[in-house]
């Protein structure tokens, strides 16, 4: 196992706000994640696209599954995926095996497990409509198996291209966001309240409500934890909503 010591997780957020943590614990196999799975003071990291993370000192550690973590077996159309693996990454390689169902997520960010932990959805589906079996070892999901239909490779490809160009037309792509703030509300859309509550533009420090998206949040360079909360519990308390971004203190 590899042990990283005061590492900001600014560094693995993609809102690039977060403070430093004393151990980083990085596990490859299932004999080291053993010795560090039961420990209260940890929580494990898939790639940071789904948190808030408190600035400052932290007051846990992380585990980061890598090594056996991330590769994926393929067999009778079935697909078992480690827990760590990049989501995009097994988009293409299902795409590639003529296994169809995966692409509705394309241009999600994340790991397999942060995928499955939050139960990503887009208006095509849910991840859970294709899982067959979830390994988890002391709360962490460690592996995943799908199930697909067999499709022509260069379909999917396609629907891949349609999915992403899709999300890049309604969602701020290559800003600092972690994705849909907030749960949407008895299937009314929480992007679509917010907006109707005249909230796009809204602003804290460098913290802003998307204009494309009111249900994503800028975060400007150098945004502050405080700011970005601040601005949640605004809107939240407003509309009466619910967090889906997972928040570290
Ligand atoms: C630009 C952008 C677009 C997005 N679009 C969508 C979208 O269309 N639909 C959607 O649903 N989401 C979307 N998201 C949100 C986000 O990408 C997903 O929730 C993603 O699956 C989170 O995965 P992660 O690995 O980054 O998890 P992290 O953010 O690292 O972690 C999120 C939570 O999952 C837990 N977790 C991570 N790995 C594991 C594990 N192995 N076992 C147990 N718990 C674990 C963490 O402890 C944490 O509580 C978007 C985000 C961004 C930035």
């Amino acid at each position: 196992m590899e042990i990283l010591h005061n590492i900001s997780l600014a560094d693995y957020t993609t809102l690039k706000i977060g403070g430093i943590v004393r151990n980083f614990y990085i596990v490859r196999n299932l004999v080291e994640l053993k010795q560090v799975s039961s420990l209260d003071h940890a929580r494990v990291l898939g790639s940071g696209s789904n948190i808030l993370v408190n600035d400052g000192k932290l007051d846990f550690d992380i585990i980061k599954l890598d090594g056996d973590f991330k590769k994926n077996t393929i067999k009778n159309g079935k697909i078992s995926v480690g827990a760590g693996a990049s989501l995009a990454k097994v988009l293409q390689e299902t795409a590639h095996a003529g296994l169809s169902g995966l692409e509705i997520f394309a241009g999600i960010p994340g790991t397999v497990g942060g995928a499955v932990f939050g139960e990503i959805s887009t208006k095509y589906g849910k991840i859970s409509d294709y899982i067959v079996a979830v390994n988890v070892i002391d709360g962490i999901i460690v592996e995943v198996e799908f199930c697909l239909k067999k499709a022509e490779p260069q379909k999917i490809k396609e629907a891949i291209k349609k999915n992403l160009i899709e999300k890049v037309a309604s969602q701020p792509y290559g800003k600092n966001t972690a994705g849909c703030v907030f749960r949407n509300k008895q299937g009314v859309s929480s992007g679509m309240l917010i907006d109707q509550a005249g909230l796009k533009g809204r602003q804290i420090g460098k913290v802003k409500i998307s204009c494309k998206h009111a249900n994503f949040f800028i975060a400007d360079h150098g945004a502050s934890f405080k700011d970005f909360l601040a601005l949640v519990e605004d809107v939240k308390i407003r509309l009466n909503l619910e967090t889906e971004i997972q928040i570290w203190k």
